[in-house]
């Protein structure tokens, strides 16, 4: 595990403004308030074509976390803390949703439109980058922070990765899975989610667990099934991992010139889910 996790972590350090640090004292809530800091200042000034919303970020405590049950649900190739950072006490995990004409351009193309490619790259590149100003931000305090990339594939035969952002959410309340598999926020699952390990204590509240995907709670609803192009996304809920692969390689193949990569998204947009919690917006 610990070759596999050093593969994964990113250990890129930059070497963020002190200024912004004489703004924090190193106590238990600042490091959430240096941290939801540098995220919400990087996304206004991102210098990308990709516009975005307002990120979602939430901590906890690793003590909150159920690791072990994670790797019974996700699989046993999932990394514990311990593999990342060993000694992690926490855990930050961050939503960076696209604006919606970055969402409305996905959903009227027949395959992934370039807005969406683009965010996809953009927004990547945008995660490590935040990801590494706050480890450079913190370790002048000496805190330790570890970060996996975005796009993290451990296993390539089983499209699986060693680290799940999206889990990350789950574990801290920032979102809950929706029947498209992907992280419903409170701002919908039309965006990107990165997350990080820290050597320190934070101030987390208890971990709010609520539904946001309309199946989920009340058994209705299931459009994302139709979205998907390829019926990866199945009635009983079961997902087609190969099939959804299979059309992410063959959109990347049609923007290759534009040396872009694969991506879909279509069962993220168009849907009472794309933009917002479903239940918020659709039960009153
Ligand atoms: S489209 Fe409906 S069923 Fe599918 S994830 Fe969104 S809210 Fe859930
Ligand atoms: S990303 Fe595309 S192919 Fe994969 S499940 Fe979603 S809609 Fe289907």
């Amino acid at each position: 595990m610990r070759s596999q996790a050093n593969a994964l972590i990113h250990n890129g350090f930059s070497i963020y403004m002190l200024p912004v640090l004489t703004l924090f004292h190193m106590k238990k809530h600042s490091i959430e308030k240096l941290v939801s800091f540098i995220i919400e200042k990087e996304v206004s000034n991102a210098q990308s074509v990709t516009q975005y919303r307002n990120p979602l970020i939430c901590f906890t405590e690793l003590n909150n976390c159920d690791f072990f049950h994670l790797r019974e649900t996700v699989g046993k190739h999932h990394l514990l803390p311990d593999d990342l950072l060993p000694g992690a006490q926490s855990l930050a995990a961050f939503f960076i949703p696209f604006a919606k004409q970055v969402v409305n351009a996905n959903y009227k193309s027949e395959f992934a439109s370039k807005e969406w490619v683009l965010a996809y790259t953009e927004t990547n590149a945008l995660i490590n980058q935040i990801c590494e100003k706050v480890m450079a931000a913190l370790s002048q305090s000496g805190i330790e922070a570890v970060f996996i990339e975005p796009s993290n594939r451990s296993d390539r035969k089983k499209l699986t990765a060693g680290w799940s952002h999206k889990s990350m959410a789950k574990l801290t309340g920032l979102g809950s899975f929706g029947f498209n598999r992907l992280i419903i926020t409170d701002a919908g699952c039309a965006g990107r989610f990165g997350s990080m390990l820290f050597r320190a204590k934070i101030d987390s509240k208890p971990v709010e667990s609520k539904e946001r995907c309309l199946y989920f709670y009340n058994g209705s609803c299931k459009l994302c099934i139709k979205r998907c192009p390829v019926n990866a996304l199945e009635e009983d809920g079961r997902f087609d991992r190969e099939a959804c692969y299979q059309r992410i390689k063959q959109t990347g193949a049609l923007f290759s010139d534009l040396q872009l990569p694969g991506a879909c998204g279509k069962c993220s947009v168009g849907l009472p889910c794309s933009l917002n919690s479903s239940v918020k917006t659709t039960i009153k």
